[in-house]
This record gives structure tokens, C-alpha cells and sequence, in this order.
């Protein structure tokens, strides 16, 4: 299911035309602009000898579980986007993909290190199904670069650690600095994984600024019309091939309709994502002047505690952020959202279509939270997937939502 080409062909032009170039070979394509939909198991050879002579091919039919064209062209497409990546390996949703590169990269009495601020179930793998198969873990504060090196250090013997990080975190929005945390991995031998769903590769090169593997849930941004499940990790040579024998190995493989459907987002994902981004600025702006809002979460926002950093490693951001109430109740919170007509109450994000959650940032992380100068009563977190809709329409629909909130 995928196939390498070197990005560096493309990566002079601009993020709109690498989206556009991106996967398609005339080997793939035909007379077609898009490859087509691929759907088979079974493969059909000329005779013994072609059977023979498949099996070791690269980017060949083989068998259906090693993909067609659909998803040969979407792996090859997110190679491209991904500067110094050899190849990418789709999986069947992004925890599939995080959960099949650690579990590539970590033995029975290996050491896991997890962004204290990282994605929930990635935490949980760590507790749970990693625990399982022997491998430790340790959570981390990724702004203390200091204790996170002495734990990187102290090895315990001879294990092997890799570490998993992610910026920003995806509820409280934080910003670490990751090229330092990969640089100090791979000093101490570390391989280091970053879940870099919220910038995507248009947003966060994040091969080239020291990540060992790129991990993405397609399921936002890429796939982009929230119809589809899907994953992807995105590495150099080497690693890209153990991720690929990993992923053989526990029969991953998406379906070549939702490959489809992907590669249909990605062509339009850089005009989505500036869209989103600039939409959710406004409305971050507008939401950190009221009253009813403590703290507005987003590093695209000049004076968050991340944005400088942000300014420094990003290109790009996304329409994905967080605030947080002033002294409201948890039924206010619930007024709040439940009064909003143009978003939806639901998980994910990176769709066409506005979302919100409540969701309390304390117990996320094991410590710094809430973060130094907060009131005690700043702890009701509001989460906002900004998509395609008009921003004042969108500004209308809040401001009538904080109304209800505070009518009863
Ligand atoms: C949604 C998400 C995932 C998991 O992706 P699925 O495709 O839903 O499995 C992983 N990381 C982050 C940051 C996410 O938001």
C-alpha cells in the first residue's frame, strides 16, 4: 500500500501545487486526472514465473493487502509532502498508526517517553497495550527540556527509549519545542515519533526539523469532509521499511474508496486550512475581548504563551482551538454549546463543517495545569474545530449561545 518517491522534486513550489502534483504518476493515472478505485484481492498473474517475481516488488501488485494504485498514489502524495521522507504507510485510522509505530519501534523492556499534553488514547497505549507487552512509559512536561533530558539519560540499563510527542496538544493547545525534544532524543539514541496531526506537513516539516517519524490522523485534515477513518506515518529509509514490515505484519490496509476519498481532500486541504486558520484568528481575537472567556488557546494568536515558538517552527496552523470560561459552571458550559446552531456537538476535527466540546483540561495532564497566574475557577475548557462557514455567521451563532448561557 505505498511506495517511495524523494519529495525534493516538488518541495520548491508552493504548498497549493504540491497538493496538486502530489501522487499523481501517468502509471497510476491513465489518461485520468485521478488513479482510479482499485478494488481487489486477488491479483491475476501471466504465469508462475510473474507470480515468483512479484512477491519481493516494490510499489507492484502482489496481493490486495500491500494496496493498488488508489492507495499507492495517496501514500506517495503525503511522501511528497513530507521533505526528507522516503516513503509512507497508511493504516486504517491515526491510532492505528500511532499504535503500529511504536509498536515498530519498542521491544518488551523498552522505555516509551509521552508528551504529558499528548492525544488521549496515545496516552492510554501507553498504559494500556504497551504495559501489556512489557514496554515502560513515562510522561513528560514538554516545556521542561532539563528533567526531560535526565529522564532520556537515566535509561534504567540498557533499554532502549523512544519518545512520542505532539505540539500543539490537542485540547490545551500547548506548545513545546520540538526540534529540541527530537535533537536531545537523538543524541541519547532515541527515536523520536510526533504526532503531527494538528499542522500537517504543510504546517510542520517535521522530518526536516529532526523527527524521526511523522504520525498523522488523515481523518482531519487530509480526509477533510469528516466521511472517512484513516492514518498515516511518514519516515526515512530504514524506518520507513520497518514501519512497512510492521504494518504487513499486522494486516493493516484501508480500503481503496477511502483512498480515494483522501487523495479528493488532500487536493484541496491548503486552501481549507488558510480558510479555517483565518477564520478561527478572528474569532479568537473576538472571543479573548469578551467577558465570559478567561483564556483563548490557540498559538496562531499573537500573545499566547506558544505563539512565538510556533512563529519560529511552523509554516502554517489550522482552525482548531480552545478557551476557557470565566467563572462558569459546568450547566452554564452545557447552555453554552448546546445553544450553538452552526457547530456541532461531536469528536474530531478538520471537517468542513464548525464543532465544539467541552472538555476540562486539568485532568489531562499529570502536572503543570492549570498553568502559572490562571484563577482557580479558569478550568472549563471549550473546544472549537472552525470550518468553512462565514465567519460572521459564525460569530453570530456564539454570541447568541453566550447569551443563552447566562439567561438561566
Ligand atoms: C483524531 C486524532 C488522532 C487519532 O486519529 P483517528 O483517525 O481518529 O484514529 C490522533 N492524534 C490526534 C492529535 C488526533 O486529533
Amino acid at each position: 500500500m505505498t511506495d517511495s518517491r524523494s519529495g525534493t522534486d516538488t518541495a520548491k513550489h508552493g504548498p497549493g501545487t504540491r497538493l496538486v502534483e502530489a501522487g499523481r504518476r501517468p502509471e497510476w493515472t491513465g489518461a485520468v486526472v485521478n488513479p482510479p478505485v482499485w478494488r481487489g484481492s486477488t491479483h491475476l498473474y501471466e504465469n508462475c514465473a510473474a507470480l515468483k517475481s512479484a512477491r519481493n516488488a516494490d510499489g507492484a501488485f502482489f496481493y490486495g493487502r500491500r494496496g493498488a494504485p488508489t492507495q499507492w498514489a495517496l501514500a506517495d502524495a503525503l511522501t511528497s509532502l513530507e521533505n526528507r521522507a522516503e516513503g509512507t504507510v497508511l493504516y486504517p485510522s491515526g491510532v492505528a498508526a500511532i499504535t503500529a509505530a511504536a509498536l515498530t519501534v519498542l521491544r518488551p523492556g523498552d522505555r516509551l517517553l509521552v508528551t504529558d499534553n499528548a492525544y488521549d488514547p496515545s496516552r492510554n497505549m501507553a498504559t494500556g497495550l504497551l504495559a501489556n507487552f512489557g514496554v515502560e512509559h513515562r510522561f513528560f512536561d514538554p516545556q521542561d527540556l532539563d528533567s526531560y533530558a535526565a529522564i532520556l539519560s537515566d535509561s534504567g540499563g540498557s533499554a532502549n527509549t523512544a519518545v512520542l510527542l505532539e505540539a500543539p496538544g490537542s485540547l490545551t493547545m500547548e506548545m513545546s519545542d520540538i526540534p529540541a525534544l527530537a535533537a536531545i532524543a537523538r543524541d541519547r539514541g532515541a527515536i523520536s515519533m510526533v504526532d503531527n496531526t494538528w499542522a500537517g506537513p504543510l504546517g510542520f516539516p517535521a522530518l526536516e526539523r529532526g523527527c524521526d517519524i511523522a504520525l498523522m490522523s488523515l481523518t482531519k485534515h487530509v480526509g477533510g469532509h469528516s466521511d472517512l477513518l484513516m492514518g498515516s506515518a511518514s519516515a526515512r529509509g530504514p524506518l520507513y521499511r520497518k514501519l512497512r514490515m510492521t504494518a504487513q505484519a499486522l494486516g493493516h490496509v484501508v480500503s481503496p474508496d477511502d483512498a480515494a476519498l483522501a487523495l479528493r481532500g488532500l487536493r484541496t486541504m491548503s486552501v481549507r486550512l488558510t480558510r479555517e486558520t483565518a477564520t478561527a484568528l478572528e474569532l479568537a481575537y473576538w472571543l479573548q475581548a469578551r467577558d465570559e472567556v478567561a483564556h483563548v488557546l490557540y498559538p496562531c494568536l499573537p500573545g499566547d504563551a506558544g505563539h512565538d515558538l510556533w512563529q519560529r517552527d511552523f509554516t502554517g496552523g489550522c482552525g482548531l482551538f480552545s478557551f476557557i470560561l470565566k467563572g462558569r459552571d459546568e450547566a452554564a458550559r452545557a447552555r453554552l454549546i448546546d445553544a450553538l446552531e452552526l457547530f456541532g456537538i461531536g469528536y474530531s476535527w478538520g471537517g468542513f463543517e464548525s464543532l465544539a466540546i467541552p472538555f476540562n483540561p486539568g485532568p489531562i495532564r499529570d502536572g503543570a495545569w492549570p498553568p502559572a497566574g490562571w484563577d482557580a475557577g479558569d478550568k472549563l475548557g471549550v473546544r472549537l474545530s472552525i470550518g468553512l462557514e462565514d465567519a460572521g455567521d459564525l460569530q453570530l451563532d456564539l454570541t447568541r449561545a453566550f447569551a443563552a448561557m447566562d439567561s438561566a
